[in-house]
């Protein structure tokens, strides 16, 4: 008994000790009373249900994490930079940290698209499980850190609709000559189809499908598409998104300021990208499902689903253009490889877990 009381008292002490070392250490860097001011532009609309208030979230959990130490101010698209204008801006030192997604900086590095979305490629559980135990993150930030930025999951859509169409997709021949608002990989599936793929940041997407400068456009889901109400100016709404089926957003810091943060403060930053992943996930989970709803029996939109084989030659099509993009340098080809071998592995056994239980559900 005495033994064991002695032990437990032991413990106890050094629970103690160890605390108070943490303790000072937190007060070192907090005594210093340096505070930082950041800035965080995105490319979405200031405040945009899901995206802009994702990015709200990462700004939200750094100044209140850090009790203040850190006050980030978010500035919406065009408030500070253009939407597709973030990466420099970060990249750059202007403003320290950016959120976005990286399929729009495919002209920076191929490779980037893979981290937020591939066709037929990786839904959000398995993209978590690839970034942070499949060697993923390791590699975005091999990438980013040419561009002297540090990445960050930072918020995640969930599967997305296939689009908003003015005619039915009844073959893969109705993609020929379609003008549509698809950005990333999927875009260059839908012009090895025929047709031609547009890059317009939300803002201008439904002004240019009112105006017929495009003929279709993709988003997001239910809750975002409603939001921007697409409904009033196409017809059909069809499923699934086989372009997006798990798109990541991320944060961009830039690695200098990032690197002149004490520790503690480095950590709330990393852990604040973490919460937000996670957090725009369940709200869209939620969300959206309320949303299609409404929709659907409100505003008696036309949902439907994309014919079998045009799913099967969507997908033989995006194999090709995928491994065909991957493979132009040598990153790509990296980082194909790493992808390529987790989303064999995940189906493998998202076969016999989730697909095995929602056919049984
Ligand atoms: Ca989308």
């Amino acid at each position: 008994m005495k033994r064991r009381e002695f032990l437990t008292k032991a413990g106890a002490s050094s629970v103690i000790a160890a605390s108070g070392l943490g303790l000072s250490a937190n007060n070192a860097s907090a005594a210093s009373g340096k505070k930082y001011k950041w800035k965080m532009v995105t490319t979405w609309p200031k405040n945009f249900p899901g995206l802009g208030t994702g990015a709200n979230m990462v700004a939200k959990m750094i100044t209140e994490m850090s009790g203040g130490r850190i006050e980030v101010k978010v500035y919406g698209a065009k408030q500070l930079v253009g939407p597709f204008e973030v990466f420099n801006a970060v990249s750059s030192g202007d403003v320290q940290m950016g959120h976005g997604a990286a399929y729009y900086w495919k002209n920076k590095s191929t490779a980037a698209q893979f981290f937020s979305a591939v066709p037929f490629g990786l839904n959000a559980q398995e993209m978590n499980g690839w970034l942070y135990y499949g060697g993923g993150l390791k590699l975005w930030k091999e990438i980013y850190a040419d561009f002297n930025l540090i990445p960050a999951a930072a918020g995640n859509t969930g599967v997305q609709m296939g689009g908003w169409f003015n005619k039915e997709i009844k073959s893969i021949k109705d993609l020929k000559g379609l003008k549509m608002r698809i950005p990333g990989l999927g875009g260059e599936v839908l012009k090895r189809a025929g047709g031609t793929p547009v890059s317009l940041p939300g803002g201008e997407i439904y002004t240019s499908l009112q105006s017929g400068a495009i003929d279709a456009t993709e988003w997001v889901g239910p809750y975002n598409d409603l939001a921007f109400g697409f409904y009033k100016v196409a017809k059909y709404y069809y499923y699934p998104g086989w372009h997006e089926p798990g798109t990541t957003l991320e944060a961009l810091v830039n690695k200098k300021a990032f690197e002149s943060l004490p520790k503690d403060l480095q950590k709330i930053v990393e852990c604040a990208c973490a919460y937000a992943n996670q957090d725009m996930l369940a709200e869209y989970t939620a969300r959206n499902n309320a949303a299609l709803h409404t929709l659907v029996n409100k505003h008696k939109v036309n949902l439907k689903s994309y014919p079998s084989d045009v799913l099967t030659k969507i997908k033989k099509i995006s194999d090709e253009v995928v491994s065909e993009v991957a493979n132009k340098d040598a990153m790509g080809k990296k980082v194909y490889a790493s992808f390529k071998k987790f989303r064999d592995q995940a189906q493998a056994w998202h076969n016999i877990s989730e697909l095995a239980y929602y056919k049984a559900r």
